[in-house]
């Protein structure tokens, strides 16, 4: 019996990975969280709920020590990011561990696919590997030393290299997205125009901005400029998609949200968009807004804000 047990290994490690690399099999994808200077209790299960709902992933989540742990809490955290197909960060918070951070930037360099939300392009501003995986982010003491503020101009990707803060944003409203790249897998087919949830619209992001694409933006009431929202990066052989959307679960529960998170989520783990690809009947038009519903969760929690 004995020669026969390692070809049943093999047999079984051949039908293993035949049905990992399956078409229409879940992909895997890790959340991270755990600190953010927003609420990532409340949100982490809404990005859960928006990839799990469409039948595409398979999703876990792996939470830091809180804020102020001593290191041996944090030698303890150390996520297997390759047995992910994608990374999703809902984390804003304290440096990770060199170790884990030479992981993640190995991980991501060699293939693997990253998503950044919202908060997630605040952390870091050190780190210089990070911040060219998102190509732009904000606050955390960014200035035009940590790369020029990106935006679209006629259409245009444009790099203002002057001084100034990288990061604001006005009160929180409802705003028009508009594509500025209908052509990439993420916005194929989409509206040229839609409205989105109440929000904050990040502006004046800075960052080096290399091997990036601006996918779609929406123009700043505060800086009069279509700043950028959903953005792609290659990273060495891995993809990322930055996501500036999501400031809390409202805002998340758009549906303009999930479609573009769960698209940007397979292209960062696969370099397509072909499971997630049907365009909701309910999508968002540029009047209408058009908001996923789930329990315990606001559809809106006030008014929507004046425009500053
Ligand atoms: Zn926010």
């Amino acid at each position: 019996m004995k020669p026969i047990l390692p070809a049943l290994l093999l047999l079984a490690c051949t039908l293993v990975w035949t049905s990992l690399a399956a078409p229409g099999t879940p992909l895997r994808i890790l959340i991270i969280d755990g600190q953010n200077n927003h609420k990532w209790d409340i949100t982490t299960p809404v990005l859960k709920h928006a990839l799990e709902s469409c039948g595409a992933f398979s999703v876990e989540v792996s939470t830091t020590p809180p804020k102020g742990s001593p290191a041996e809490a944090w030698a303890g955290w150390k996520p297997a990011f390759g047995q992910y197909a994608a990374i999703v960060s809902n984390y804003n918070g304290e440096p990770w561990p060199e170790a884990v951070r030479k992981d993640f930037d190995g991980y991501v360099k060699g293939g693997g696919g990253f998503v950044s939300v919202h908060a997630a392009n605040n952390s870091f501003p050190e780190w210089k590997e990070y911040n060219q995986m998102i190509g732009v982010g904000g606050w955390g003491g960014r200035d035009e030393k940590s790369g020029p503020w990106l935006y679209v101009k006629e259409g245009k990707l444009y790099r203002d290299t002057s001084t100034g803060k990288g990061g604001a944003h006005g009160p929180q409203h409802e705003f028009v997205v508009e594509i500025q790249d209908a052509a990439h897998p993420i916005t194929r087919g989409l509206p040229k125009r839609w409205l989105h949830a109440q929000d904050e619209l990040y502006s004046r992001l800075r960052g080096p901005a290399e091997n990036i694409k601006i996918l779609t933006s929406a123009k700043s009431d505060l800086t009069a400029e279509q700043e950028p929202n959903l953005m792609v990066l290659d990273y060495g052989q891995g993809r990322v998609f930055h996501t500036t959307l999501g400031h809390a679960d409202y805002s998340m529960l758009c549906r303009g949200f999930y479609e573009t998170f769960q698209r940007g989520t397979e292209w960062a783990a696969t370099g397509d968009v072909k499971q997630t690809a049907d365009i909701p009947s309910d999508f968002p038009s540029e009047n209408q807004l058009s908001v996923v519903e789930l329990e315990g969760h606001p559809k809106q929690p006030r008014p929507v804000a004046k425009k500053p």
